[in-house]
């Protein structure tokens, strides 16, 4: 399995944007090759281009300019010349093991002059990737809104054994980060309460506009963000090291978005620290060899458990009571045990579809001999 870590850098934007401006050139070149000779052979393109490349890009490092040839011609080839790939000035740069290298925090690039070598600021949850697995490439990219360099990571190690296990579903929602289908409930009260405070200090700093005031800002977005990342990283651990649970069902975010269930929780919806949550989730749970799996969340709020009634009026706030059958509960555990009921409720017609598309050549085979 392969993780992709990303992480802000300071890179001297004299040498660094001029470098993106000429690969990203050295790129499109690359591609009118290709495509005047409807070939992505690397050493042809070699021979032809690499000592007029030299000539025209002599501040490039000669190790680049082939990263970038190896990739616009993988580019080409991956899409078959149906579409054209270009690269814009600001375009991000790949860089593989003949441009970058990694020991320990310390990474060193190419780059126009002499090489650059930084120490990285790594996360505490990023500490165990950087460590323990094998660093395979990287890429570097710029943000131009930010005027921010990013730098990502991709490490690898082996898959670990698949786990067997319980399934459990997960309803995330505004006052409550998680419940799952067995009972547990994980308050967000305490992320809303400081959010609130957060928001109320940015209102007035903002309203100042001072120079002091907009360093204050930024500081406190940034220990905002970190607040954050702590709190979805201790959520995922705690939910991914349950030792009896192999599966996690959550709602198919791409389908809630289409969905109207409010402003406020639309606006949840659509951060990145809820983005955040669920992509450690995903990378704890891989790592124990379990799987994070996704479920259109058609009804899963108005739908009564037991009975499997759908009314709208089933549900009132974070109280659940079924108009059918009379069941009450808590709204949010109610969804959680129907995103697992529906999840299993699939798999299972999906897994009968594909025994018999599998069985049928083999029982004409048997027929036939
Ligand atoms: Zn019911």
């Amino acid at each position: 399995m392969k993780r992709t870590v990303s992480i802000p850098v300071d890179l001297p934007s004299t040498r660094f944007l001029p470098l993106m401006n000429q690969c990203a050139k050295i790129f499109n070149a690359h591609i009118d090759w290709a495509l005047a000779n409807s070939s992505y052979n690397k050493n042809k393109a070699h021979k032809e281009l690499y000592h007029l490349l030299r000539v025209q890009f002599p501040s490039v490092p000669s190790a680049l300019l082939q990263t970038v040839r190896d990739n616009a011609l993988e580019a080409v080839k991956a899409t078959k010349f149906k579409s054209i790939p270009r690269k814009k000035p600001t375009s991000g740069l790949r860089y593989d093991q003949r441009t970058i290298t990694l020991r320990g925090r310390q990474l060193t690039l190419s780059c126009i002059g002499k090489r650059i070598s930084l120490i990285l600021d790594v996360p505490d949850y990023f500490k165990e990737v950087f460590e323990t697995w094998e660093f395979c490439g990287a890429s570097v990219t710029y943000a131009k809104k930010q005027a921010q360099f990013w730098v990502r990571l991709i490490f690898e190690t082996e898959d670990p054994p698949q786990i067997q296990g319980k399934i459990q579903g997960i309803d995330r929602g505004l006052y409550h980060q998680a419940v799952t289908s067995d009972r547990q409930f994980f308050s967000s009260s305490k992320i809303r309460a400081l959010q609130r405070r957060y928001l109320f200090n940015r209102r007035k700093l903002q309203q100042k506009g001072t120079r002091s005031s907009k360093r204050r800002l930024k500081a406190m977005s940034g220990r905002e963000k970190r607040f954050m990342s702590d709190t979805n990283h201790c959520l995922s651990k705690k939910l991914a090291n349950q030792p009896l649970v192999a599966v996690f069902v959550l709602e198919d975010l791409s389908s809630i978005r289409t969905q109207r269930r409010g402003k406020k929780m639309n606006k949840w919806l659509g951060s990145w620290a809820f983005y955040q949550q669920e992509q450690f989730l995903s990378y704890k749970a891989e790592a124990l060899g379990k799987r994070v799996v996704h479920q259109n969340p058609r009804y899963t709020s108005q739908k009564c458990n037991i009975c499997k009634h759908i009314k709208r009026t089933n549900r009132h706030k974070s109280k659940f009571q079924c108009q059918n059958c009379g069941h009450r509960t808590h709204a949010d555990l109610n969804a959680a045990k129907n995103v697992r009921d529906d999840y299993i409720l699939s798999s299972t017609q999906l897994r009968t579809e594909e025994q018999v598309s599998v069985n049928a050549p083999y029982v004409s085979a048997e027929s036939l001999g």
